[in-house]
C-alpha cells in the first residue's frame, strides 16, 4: 500500500509566516494536485503539522539568543548524557494559532478527504524534525501504528522543509522499512547551494531514500 505524506505545509512555514520557507508557496497547489492525481491512487494521505508550545525548546527567545543562533541541546533523559548540536528558530508553529494551522487551500483538502493528521514537537523539552519521533528518538507519534495498522509499505514525502522535516520524516521512514521516496518536486528547503544540495543527496542515499 501506498501513502503520501504531506509535512507541515502550515501558515508559518510560508511566505508571511514566521519562518518562511523561500517559495514555500509554490508547492501548496501543486501538492493538492497530487493528492488529487487519479492515477496516482494513494491508499493513504497523511497531514503532519509542527505543533509546539508557546516555550517549545527549539525558540530562541526561550534561550534569550538570536534567532538562529547554535544551540547544544542535553538529551532529556535524566542520567543521559549526550548532546545534539541544532539551531534555535523565530517561534512558530505555536499550538491552536494561525500561524500552525495548514495553509488554506491545504485545510479545505484535509476536510474535504477527511485525511489523517499528525502532530509533532508537542513536547516542550525536545526538538523535532522527523513525523515519526524526536530528535532523540524517544517519543514516538502515532505515525508509524497509523501507517501499519493500514498496510502502508511504500511511501512518498512532499513538504516543507525539504532539508529538516521532509528530510528527518523520510529518513525515519526508511529506518522503519517503508520503501521511501522524497518527491522533490513538491518540496522547497532552505538549502538550494550546490555544496549543499550535493551533500543532502548523499546523506538520502546513505539512508535508502529515493530523491524523484
Ligand atoms: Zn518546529
Amino acid at each position: 500500500m501506498r501513502a503520501l505524506i504531506v509535512v507541515d505545509v502550515q501558515n508559518d512555514f510560508l511566505p508571511g509566516g514566521s519562518l518562511p520557507v523561500p517559495h514555500g508557496d509554490e508547492i501548496v497547489k501543486p501538492v493538492v494536485q497530487l493528492i488529487e492525481d487519479p492515477n496516482q491512487k494513494w491508499d493513504q494521505v497523511v497531514m503532519t503539522r509542527d505543533w509546539h508550545p508557546y516555550n517549545h525548546i527549539s525558540f530562541a527567545k526561550v534561550h534569550n539568543l538570536p534567532d538562529f543562533s547554535p544551540i547544544s541541546y542535553e538529551s532529556p533523559l535524566e542520567g543521559d548524557d549526550r548532546k545534539q548540536e541544532g539551531i534555535v528558530f523565530p517561534v512558530h508553529c505555536v499550538e491552536e494559532t494561525h500561524g500552525s494551522q495548514l495553509a488554506p487551500e491545504l485545510l479545505e483538502e484535509q476536510k474535504k478527504i477527511g485525511c489523517f493528521v499528525v502532530n509533532k514537537g508537542y513536547l516542550q523539552d525536545r526538538e523535532c524534525f522527523s513525523a515519526f519521533n524526536d530528535i532523540w528518538n524517544f517519543q514516538r507519534t502515532e505515525l508509524h501504528d497509523y501507517l501499519r495498522c493500514h498496510d502502508v509499505d511504500e511511501v512518498y514525502v512532499v513538504g516543507l522543509a525539504m532539508d529538516y522535516c521532509v528530510k528527518n520524516t523520510a529518513i525515519s521512514a526508511a529506518k522503519l522499512g517503508y520503501k521511501t521516496t522524497i518527491l522533490e518536486k513538491y518540496t522547497r528547503g532552505f538549502i538550494s547551494d550546490k555544496e549543499s544540495m550535493l551533500k543532502f543527496r548523499e546523506e538520502l542515499a546513505e539512508n535508502n531514500v529515493q530523491l524523484a
